[in-house]
């Protein structure tokens, strides 16, 4: 629960239409599923992330950054506390000689397209990853032949004292979906990616042979987070999991899609504690058949039960 004087104080920094209370988390995330947040607040500017994190911080009340959910699974119950979500005016992108520099809560799409536009390969990979740049750089999002790490100079980030750090790409240790950043509780600002110069045609052409192989390959038409678990060291979740037996295997709402069996999918009416259930029974299925321990990939947030 949000007190009345924590609104009051909250509107002090960020314009109240801004600001909200008890916002379905469901109306957020690419899983379609989560209950309310006591609060979410749509950040206009470093200044106010500032002053945001701060308070909040001072009277300890909890907070996630939130980019575009689409590699989250929220809890039935929802959120206690603080969702902050970057606004329109953090989504920018610019271009300078090969470096395209884009503010976090720019769309990895849109950073695709500002690159091809000024004709600089390299980003083509990210074209189709539904995510914010503050969202991949964290996870280190990666397809096809690309990864954030290939890509990333450096990276802009805002510790929970509100000081602003540049963190080059080794500084980064970018991993396998995940980043030297992920467990510390930094929002990330801004990141710069240095491509190489290309041609325009080709470019386009990578793009949308990676884009007709994700619509052939994916449940797209489907609520989902992508791949619901990390790839096992030496071999496919998704080739495990069809192995196991497990394709189309559904509890309530959620089902392992018949199409892509790395996908766990919300076929319209699951609930979270469904998809939760779901991967767990996935998970005790392959190792017992495989001993192989799934990992998963999405981040679980909030209440369950
Ligand atoms: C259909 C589909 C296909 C997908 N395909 C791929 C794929 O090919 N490859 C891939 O890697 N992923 C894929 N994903 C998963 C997802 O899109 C990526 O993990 C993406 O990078 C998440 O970005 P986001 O902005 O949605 O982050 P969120 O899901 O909102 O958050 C993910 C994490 O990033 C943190 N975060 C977000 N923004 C910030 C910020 N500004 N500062 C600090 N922390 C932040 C959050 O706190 C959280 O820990 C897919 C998902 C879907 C639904």
């Amino acid at each position: 629960m949000i007190s009345q004087s924590v609104k009051e104080a909250l509107q002090r920094f960020v314009p109240v239409e801004n600001i909200r209370f008890d916002e379905p988390l469901k109306n957020h995330t690419t899983f379609r599923v989560g209950g309310a947040a006591d609060c979410m607040v749509f950040v206009q500017s470093v200044e106010q992330m500032q002053k945001v994190l701060g308070y909040l911080q001072k009277v300890e009340i909890p907070f996630f950054v939130m980019g575009n959910g689409s590699n989250l699974l929220v809890g039935d119950k929802g959120y206690r506390g603080v969702i902050l979500r970057l606004a329109e005016s953090m989504s920018d992108v610019a271009v300078v000689g090969n470096r395209v520099i884009a503010k976090a809560g720019a769309s990895l799409a849109k950073v695709a397209r500002v690159a091809l536009e000024h004709g600089l390969a390299g980003f083509e990979f990210a074209a189709g990853i539904p995510g914010t740049v503050g969202g991949a750089v964290i996870m280190n999002a990666g397809a096809y032949d690309g990864e954030m790490k290939m890509v990333v100079d450096d990276v802009t980030v805002m510790d929970s004292q509100g000081a602003l750090m540049v963190l080059d790409n080794e500084t980064m240790e970018f991993g396998y979906r995940t980043s030297a950043i992920k467990k510390q509780k930094f929002v990330v600002t801004e990141c710069r990616f240095l491509l190489q110069p290309g041609n325009k045609d080709d470019i386009k052409a990578k793009m949308d042979d990676f884009g007709a192989r994700r619509r052939e390959k994916q449940p797209l038409e489907y609520a989902s987070a992508g791949s619901t678990f990390k790839r096992p060291e030496g071999n496919f979740a998704g080739k495990l999991i069809m192995d196991a037996g497990l394709r189309g295997f559904t509890v309530g709402g959620a089902q392992v899609s018949e199409k892509h069996c790395g996908f766990v999918i919300n076929t319209g009416d699951a609930t979270a504690a469904d998809i939760k259930n779901l991967m767990e029974k996935v998970q005790e299925e392959v190792y017992r058949q495989f001993s192989v321990k799934l990992e998963p990939e999405v981040i679980m947030l909030g209440e369950f039960a």
